[in-house]
């Protein structure tokens, strides 16, 4: 399986990665884990792009799209998942070289909609473990013991984007400069809306039913 889970910030890509990569035996694939995981060991990436990140700006496209086409290159003969990427019409276009370069083309482009208001409860709400990753929210998924990580223990943060300025600004971006990609994928024929407000279990069974698997 093959596929781009795209969506506004919010609209539970990171959560259905995760379940999808599982289910399938498909490599997720998330630009922004990468980049967040170079800011945090300070490469030379991670500096470059840690103020865009902040600030809930893009980071410029061949930053990510070199990150995206090493990802893809490690994959061998297993699916992908992608999460986050493509963000711009560029990225779409420099993701289908590589994939007609590695000759696997996609198999579709997942189209999570959620409403706006739903996206900054969820976005505002969000925690996250700086160490292992596993993402929380103080309402719908909060972990056991209040601030502490369930898997490995560690205290739970806000991702400085997930504070209210960086939001609004993530959600210009994803109108300005990412929701034209979905034209983009409409055209190919490739793309399948989903509507994803509602819980995880549900959202799932829908992306697999519009991909035709059990
Ligand atoms: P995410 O976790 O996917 O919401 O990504 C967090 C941040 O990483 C974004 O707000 C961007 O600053 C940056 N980022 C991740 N993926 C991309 C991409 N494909 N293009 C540009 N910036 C990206």
């Amino acid at each position: 399986m093959r596929i781009v889970l795209f969506g506004a910030p919010g609209s539970g890509k990171g959560t259905q990665a995760s379940i999808l990569e599982k289910e399938f035996g498909a490599v997720h694939i998330s630009t922004g884990d990468t980049l967040r995981e170079a800011v945090a060991k300070g490469t030379e990436v991670g500096l470059q792009a840690k103020s865009y990140m902040d600030r809930g700006e893009l980071v410029p496209d061949e930053v990510v799209i070199a990150i995206a086409k090493e990802k893809l290159a490690s994959v061998g003969n297993n699916g992908f998942v992608l999460d986050g990427f493509p963000r711009t019409v560029a990225q779409a276009e420099a993701l289908d070289d590589a994939l007609l370069e590695l000759q696997k083309p996609l198999d579709a482009v997942i189209n999570l909609r959620v409403d706006e208001e739903e996206l900054v409860r969820r976005l505002s709400g969000r925690r996250v473990c700086p160490k292992c990753g596993e993402p929380y929210h103080v309402d719908s998924k909060p972990p056991k013991s209040p601030g502490k990580c369930d898997i490995c223990g560690a205290d739970l943060i806000q991702r400085e984007d997930d504070k209210p300025d960086a939001i609004r600004n993530r959600l210009r971006v994803y109108q300005e400069q990412t929701a034209p990609v979905l034209e983009y994928y409409r055209r190919k024929g490739l793309l399948r809306d989903i509507e994803a407000a509602g819980g995880i279990d549900e959202i799932t069974r829908r992306i697999k039913a519009s991909l035709g698997v059990q």
